[in-house]
């Protein structure tokens, strides 16, 4: 199995410890290791500079005084003086040149300039010019003696790096890191950077070699030049992330062998025929599709299943696992906390109650007798469904025949519990991540690029958009008097703490001086309410629920732990406490605990008088929009991809040059041309992507695409 390659990748000169960069010396090159992660030639050449200084051009002294910018600028040193006293001394010369004059001032370091510099002589001046007292002047300029050679200025923009103060107080500034750059590329020969991107990508859209990219990045010759550079580099990144991904999709579809359900049986007819309490919308029966297309083909599911909150998915995830009993496999539904592997477990087991189905609930609190028997009805194959939490997980959770994993809010498991799923059959499962926590596209195609996709882009009929308003705290008791109203007319309401503190106790506290105030406005016998959090035993949650599930609590107080799939349609209000403290994915996501019946419902952020302007942002948003992705991708522009949840453990997010925000465009492009070129040529035989085939195996073990599952 010898391949003969003939590129080379970072194998000479770009890995040479950065220690032997002439001039370098082992005490900061340790220092560029500690405080840069510069270890080789190569990391040098990737800390890209922070801006340029342009020198290329000198003005005459009359346009240079006319801009209150750094400027460049030659002439005659006709006069030099020391003037002033003590503190107010200071050095000062004119410059002069046909079209005018300038004063250059120092304030330190006189004598040794004054020495330096010779009236009568031209120099070449730098720097920011300044006004004072109407004449224009430049303080501290950076001088040189003004040659015939120098007559046009520099002939590359002059990077600047950025650095640190440790750095700095080693030579190390980021002037110092412009020489060495510049030193190092110098020595430099193109076959150093071969080009890794097929050369007919380069010629379409026009960019410069790998090489040359690198050389104009750091010392462009001009703004265009440096703007191509980064473009190019930009594209490389995603181009190579995007063709990662395919490359890893595409070997889970050729390789990895699923259980076919081959057929729609009689579960799923009679199901469909009599049971079905609506009809599906265009967009969960386009979805279904999709799922049966994939599952019928024997190879494994993986597939990403995205919709707003309250656009159905559960009834996707049901009809999917009748599609499984029908072929003789078992299902397991894992939702993130219990209130929600019980609910769904309720509801799930009511629709197929006069089906013969075996559906069984296994959480953290299962009693151990109960839990035995479960076990054993999931390893002799009487159970059908097992519907839990992360307790599935568990090694001694073993089945007969598992055909099909359904994860709900994906968002909470990590992409390591999601491979525990794939040993729990000889045949991996079908693998049906579901999230409402919507994930821009952008994001979706780079965290989860080697999942396949499907979203639910529709609503149910008749729902109604809910009215979002912001209010402050000190407008409390007419906030108090709507909830009156809607009660009275036989609604039912959730007040929302944030979990912030560091500690649980003080959230839980929060949270019950926050339910004495509300009991305050809403007392009993007349009102009665139940209170959710996290510290509850699941019992006193389960019941507290429960009551509000069945209509015997007019009000839910509760913190975050609600903000995942409960369902309750009666419920028509959303209250959020301290609405400034959640983020904006998250406050979406609590309010799609309303809206979900026919009646209209409301979602009131309320909110001391202090509110920092990102804040203000996110509630002027919720306040705009019913829309999750458009919230997401807001979201996203208002906190950076790192933070946004779910794609944190993600190292494919981590570019260098590349923003996943502004760089959309680039993405897109970058995606398509990676899925073409792996269409067309998936094992990169083509002699035209050897070079690129060299690339990633160099690279392999290097990047952390690996952690993407
Ligand atoms: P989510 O996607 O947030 O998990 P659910 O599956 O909980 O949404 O569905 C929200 C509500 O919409 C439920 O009460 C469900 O019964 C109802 N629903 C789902 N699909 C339809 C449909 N096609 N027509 C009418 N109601 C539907
Ligand atoms: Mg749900």
């Amino acid at each position: 199995m010898c391949e003969i390659v003939s590129i080379h990748f970072d194998a000479t000169i770009l890995s040479s410890p950065i220690e032997y960069l002439k001039g370098m010396g082992p005490l900061r090159a340790d220092l560029l290791k500690k405080e840069l992660s510069v270890f080789t030639y190569k990391d040098l050449l990737d800390h890209f500079p922070l801006r340029h200084i342009d020198k290329t051009r000198v003005d005459p002294i009359r346009v240079a005084t006319s801009a209150n910018d750094y400027v460049q600028t030659a002439g005659v040193l006709v006069q030099l003086q020391v003037l002033g006293e003590g503190r107010s001394k200071r050095l000062i010369g004119t410059l002069r040149d046909d079209t005018g004059e300038l004063d250059l001032i120092w304030f330190q370091a006189i004598h040794w300039i004054q020495k330096n510099l010779e009236t009568g002589q031209s120099y070449l001046v730098f720097g920011k010019m300044g006004q004072f007292n109407g004449r224009a002047q430049i303080s501290h300029p950076e001088i040189e003696l003004y040659s015939r050679e120098k007559a046009g200025g520099r002939s590359t923009l002059e990077p600047i790096y950025p650095s640190t103060e440790k750095l700095k107080a080693k030579s190390l500034g980021g002037r110092q890191l412009a020489k060495f750059t510049g030193q190092l590329l110098q020595a430099l020969q193109p076959a150093d950077l071969p080009e890794n991107l097929p050369e007919k990508l380069v010629a379409t859209f026009g960019f410069p070699s790998r090489f040359e990219a690198y050389r104009q990045i750091h010392f462009p010759a001009n703004e265009a030049a440096w703007r191509q550079a980064v473009e190019r580099l930009k594209f490389e990144e995603l181009f190579l992330a995007q063709l990662r991904l395919s490359l890893i999709r595409l070997e889970r579809h050729r390789y990895s062998k699923g259980v076919v359900f081959g057929q729609v049986g009689n579960l799923f007819h009679e199901f469909y025929e009599q049971h079905l309490p609506f009809a599906l919308t265009g967009a969960q029966k386009r979805v279904l599709k999709e799922i049966r297309a994939d599952m019928g083909q024997g190879r494994q599911m993986n597939r990403l299943l995205q919709g707003d909150v309250g656009s159905g998915k559960t009834m996707v995830a049901l009809l999917t696992m009748l599609l499984a009993a029908d072929n003789g496999f078992q299902s397991l539904l894992m939702a993130p906390t219990e209130i929600l592997a019980a609910q769904h477990y309720s509801g799930i087991s009511e629709l197929v109650k006069k089906m013969p189905l075996k559906i069984a609930l296994l959480t953290g609190s299962t009693r151990a007798a109960e839990r035995k028997m479960i076990l054993a009805g999931l390893a002799d194959g009487s159970i059908h469904w097992v519907i839990g939490t992360h307790a599935l997980l568990e090694d001694k959770v073993v089945f007969y025949q598992l055909g099909l994993a359904i994860v709900d809010e994906q968002h909470r498991f990590g992409v390591a519990q999601r491979a525990r799923l794939w040993k729990k059959a000889v045949v991996p499962p079908h693998i049906l991540v579901m999230t409402a926590t919507p994930i821009p596209r952008t994001l979706a195609m780079t965290a989860y690029g080697d999942l396949d996709y499907s979203i639910i882009d529709e609503l149910p009929p008749g729902r109604q958009p809910i009215s979002t308003v912001h209010r402050y705290e000190h407008a409390r008791a007419s906030v108090m008097d709507f909830v009156r109203a809607e009660i009275a007319k036989g609604r039912q309401a959730y007040f929302i703490f944030p979990l912030i503190e560091e500690s649980d106790k003080l959230d839980l506290e929060n949270l019950m001086r926050g339910y004495e105030n509300i009991k305050a406005f809403f007392p009993e016998p007349r009102f009665w309410i139940s209170v959710v959090h996290g510290r509850q035993a699941a019992d006193v949650k389960e019941t507290n629920m429960q009551r509000f599930v069945q209509n015997d609590t007019h009000i839910m107080v509760a913190t975050t732990v609600i903000e995942v799939g409960v369902n309750v349609p009666n419920a028509s209000v959303m209250v959020i406490e301290s609405a400034e403290k959640f983020g904006l994915s998250q406050l979406h996501q609590l309010r799609g605990r309303v809206g979900r019946g026919a009646e209209k419902s409301f979602c009131i952020l309320l909110t001391g008088m202090q509110v920092n302007n990102d804040a203000r942002e996110r509630l002027k948003t919720m306040c705009a929009t019913n829309d999750g992705f458009l919230i997401a991708e807001k979201d996203l522009e208002l906190r950076g991809p790192g933070d946004i949840e779910g794609t944190r453990q993600s190292g494919e997010l981590n570019f260098r040059l590349a923003d996943l925000v502004s760089d959309r465009q680039l993405l897109e492009q970058a995606k398509r041309m990676a899925g073409a070129l792996v269409e067309s040529d998936p094992e990169l035989r083509d002699p035209a992507h050897t070079a690129l085939r060299a690339f990633l195996q160099s690279q392999k073990g290097k990047l952390a695409w690996s952690k993407i599952s």
